[in-house]
């Protein structure tokens, strides 16, 4: 499955706790993040990670245009929500192409917790049969 990593600053180290904590799940998935939480984790674990641009110079709105293809499985988004962010159009823009997709999101920790264990149990399974059956049209 291909998984998106993003952290507002203030939310860095819940993500490398995360990451550090889950690696073991994580090393078995395709993972992308915008460059600096990316650089974070890469940093943090051994995990290997597609890094795109920092989430202000565009790094949000190329995981969007993955998202718009139907090609990102799961997004694990730990927003700051009491920091004002100068790109928040394109995090709005993000979260919402997720709910045209009905991509599995998690915004926090707890959420991201469960997703990451239904992850390794396999119940994102249905993930395959949408991009099979897009693959058919
Ligand atoms: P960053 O971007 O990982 O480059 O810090 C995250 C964001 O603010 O969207």
């Amino acid at each position: 499955m291909k998984i998106a990593l993003i952290a507002h600053d203030k939310k860095k180290p819940d993500m490398i706790q995360f990451a550090t904590a889950y690696e073991p799940i994580l090393k078995k998935h395709e993972l992308y993040a915008t460059g600096t939480t990316g650089l974070r984790i890469a940093e943090a674990t051994g995990l290997n990670i597609h890094r795109y641009q920092s989430g202000p110079l565009g790094g949000d709105q190329e995981i969007g245009a993955m998202i718009a293809q139907n090609q990102m499985d799961m997004v694990i988004f730990f927003r700051d929500p009491l920091t004002a962010q100068p790109h928040e159009p394109d995090v709005t823009a993000l979260l919402r192409l997720v709910d045209v997709y009905s991509i599995p999101l998690a915004t926090n920790m707890g959420t991201a917790e469960i997703l990451i264990h239904g992850l390794d149990r396999g119940e994102l399974g249905w993930r395959n049969l949408v991009k099979e059956k897009e693959g058919d049209q």
